[in-house]
Order: structure tokens, then sequence, then C-alpha cells
């Protein structure tokens, strides 16, 4: 696949996400968004650990990073944590280590 179709799926993936979040708070305004997002996180670590399954050769060098369930995990935290820094809620102004003038 070419690299800018990669990033088309991979937007449109994480615009859809984000949009069910929203159509699931909108259908039940006493839904806390908190149980909402933390299904959403479960069910797309569920999706990437799924998809991350080494395939039966054992020297497959794609499937080499993701040999073992503490390898996918690493990878799975350092994934994390670039889309949350990169997020535009990384920061937040009622965050307590803000200065507050
Ligand atoms: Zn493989």
């Amino acid at each position: 696949m070419a690299e800018d179709e990669e990033e088309v799926v991979f937007d449109e993936a994480a615009w859809r996400t984000v949009d069910l979040g929203n159509s699931m708070a909108q259908e039940d305004e006493e839904t806390d968004i908190w149980d909402i997002a933390d299904g959403l996180l479960a069910g797309a670590v569920q999706y990437w650990l799924y998809s991350r399954e080494p395939c039966e050769n054992p020297r497959c060098e794609d499937c080499a990073p993701y040999g073992t369930a503490e390898q996918r995990v690493a990878e799975l935290m350092r994934l994390l944590r670039q889309y949350a820094e990169e997020s535009e809620y990384y920061h937040s102004q009622n965050d307590t280590n803000v200065g507050r003038a």
C-alpha cells in the first residue's frame, strides 16, 4: 500500500473511533464519557494485539519485532505515548503543574 494511502486509512480509523465515542455520548447523556473512552481503548488494544499476532514462520523478518507478548506490549506502549504526546489534549490548562499567575 502506498504511504499516503496508509495515512488515509490511519486517519479514517482514528476519526471513526472518536466519532463513535461522540455518538455513544449523544445517544444517552447520562453515560459517563470515561466509561465510553475506557471501552474504546480496550477495544482498540484488543484489535491492535490481534493485528500484530506473529505469523507461523519463526524466522519472519516482518514479525520479528512482535515475536513475544512482552515485545508487543512494549511496542504498544511506545505508540500510546507517541499518540498521547501528539494529541491536542495532551496538555490541559487545568493541569496541576501549570503555573497560575
Ligand atoms: Zn510474519
